[in-house]
C-alpha cells in the first residue's frame, strides 16, 4: 500500500501537465527528450510526485534507450513493480512505492550485477547533486 494519498485533483495542482502524464496516468515521455536521459551527474534521484528517494548515480548508465536508465533502485523497497499488459506487451511496470506514481518499465537487459534495465521516465525524477 502507498502511503500517500491524493486526489486527481491535488495531484493536478502540484504537478506540470507532463509529470502528470507520466506519474498519474502513466504515460511516457518521448524518447531521447526527457531532461536526464543524459545527464550524469552524481546525485539521487527523487520522486517527483513525493520526494522519495527512488535511485542513485551509481547505478545510472547510458543504455542508449532513450530514457534514464538505472540497474537497480536505491533500496530494496523505494519502488513497487506490477506485472503490466498493455499495448500487447508483458512488461513490468516500476511504480514509487512511497505515492504509487508510475515511474516507467523494468526490462531483463540490464548490465552487471543486476542483468535488469530500469527505464525511467525524465519527467518522473528530479535529481539532487551531490
Ligand atoms: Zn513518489
Amino acid at each position: 500500500m502507498t502511503k500517500i494519498k491524493k486526489t486527481d485533483q491535488e495531484w493536478r495542482a502540484e504537478l506540470s501537465p507532463e509529470q502528470y502524464n507520466v506519474l498519474r496516468e502513466k504515460g511516457t515521455e518521448r524518447p531521447f527528450t526527457g531532461e536526464y536521459d543524459h545527464v550524469f551527474e552524481s546525485g539521487t534521484y527523487h520522486c517527483a510526485g513525493c520526494g522519495a528517494e527512488l535511485f542513485v548515480s551509481d547505478t545510472k548508465y547510458d543504455s542508449g534507450c532513450g530514457w534514464p536508465a538505472f540497474y537497480a533502485p536505491a533500496s530494496e523497497d523505494a519502488v513497487d513493480e506490477e506485472s503490466d499488459v498493455t499495448f500487447g506487451m508483458i512488461r513490468t511496470e516500476v511504480l514509487c512505492s512511497n505515492c504509487g506514481g508510475h515511474l516507467g518499465h523494468v526490462f531483463p537487459d540490464g548490465p552487471y550485477p543486476t542483468g535488469v534495465r530500469y527505464c525511467i521516465n525524465s519527467a518522473a525524477l528530479k535529481l539532487e547533486e551531490e
